[in-house]
């Protein structure tokens, strides 16, 4: 098989879990808890890799460092179903109960993923790894900028072409900004396709244009400025003061808030496009 037609049998496969996964079941709604999902291949020894170890820290894995014989990142994103975004763009101080639910069962639904994924692969002969299934994956405190982890699926999606940062610190995608996103690496040879953008965040009004800054004005407690995202303000409010009350309320163990990725130009498609 050409390095073509192994990338369609990858995208066609996670279009099919996505599509059957039991955990893509969204238990309020008559329906999927993400849409289908957009691919993107990303060479294992793109230097973008190397540069997240200035851009993220030094503590950020290159693939070879999670799996020596990498040749391939695979990376998706997940689209949240078009119903939860409709009731989150509703929302004005807190997500509702349909984000929250997304926020807390859609990771178990990405991690299915990742490990069919990983066994798919190995099934036919090729090593298969998803860093954040890793037991050496691990969140990592930074003083300036917040939380950040040794592998960051929004920094692989981007090296994989699938979408360009904004100015909430959301990725931006040709689904827009409202999803989750995984990766696995491998082995396997993948055709890796220019990425579509030059800049980190060509695909943000704010940045390519000097337009839009919805997403501040959606943001309650201001943690969103024209100097951008500030983590800390936007964490306290979202596990400080949302989660204790929206754990109780509707039943959730996280409730995210997502305020920032509703409502507003970049939701669900490219508004640079
Ligand atoms: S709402 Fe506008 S300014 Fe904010 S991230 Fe989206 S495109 Fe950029
Ligand atoms: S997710 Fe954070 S930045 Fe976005 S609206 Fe909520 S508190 Fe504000």
């Amino acid at each position: 098989m050409t390095a073509s037609s192994l990338g369609n049998a990858v995208r066609a496969e996670l279009e099919r879990l996505v599509a059957t996964v039991a955990e893509n079941r969204h238990p309020d709604l008559d329906g999927p808890i993400f849409q289908a999902p957009l691919v993107g291949f990303a060479a294992a020894g793109d230097p973008l890799f190397t540069a997240y170890r200035e851009v993220i820290g030094p503590f950020h894995r290159t693939p070879g460092e999670w799996l020596p014989a990498a040749a391939t990142v695979i990376s998706w994103i997940l689209p949240i179903a078009a119903s939860t975004r409709d009731s989150n763009r509703l929302q004005r101080e807190e997500p509702s109960r349909a984000w929250a639910i997304t926020r807390t069962f859609g990771e178990a639904c990405n991690n299915r993923l990742r490990a069919e994924l990983c066994a798919w692969l190995q099934a036919r002969g090729h090593a298969a790894l998803a860093p954040v299934l890793h037991p050496q994956w691990s969140g990592v405190e930074v003083a300036e900028s917040g939380l950040s982890s040794n592998w960051s699926e929004r920094h692989a999606a981007y090296a994989a072409g699938l979408g360009t940062f904004s100015l909430n610190d959301g990725l931006i995608t040709a689904a827009g900004m409202a999803h989750r996103c995984g990766s696995v690496i491998t082995d396997l040879v993948l055709p890796a396709e220019p990425r579509p953008y030059a800049g980190v965040r060509d695909w943000c009004l704010f940045h390519a244009r000097a337009t839009c800054g919805a997403c501040m004005r959606r943001c309650p407690v201001g943690a969103i400025t024209a100097a951008g995202h500030d983590k800390h303000r936007c964490r306290d409010y979202t596990y400080g003061t949302l989660q204790p009350r929206l754990q109780e309320s509707y039943g959730v163990a996280i409730a995210g808030c997502g305020l920032c990725q509703t409502g507003v130009p970049c939701e669900a498609g490219n508004p640079c496009k």
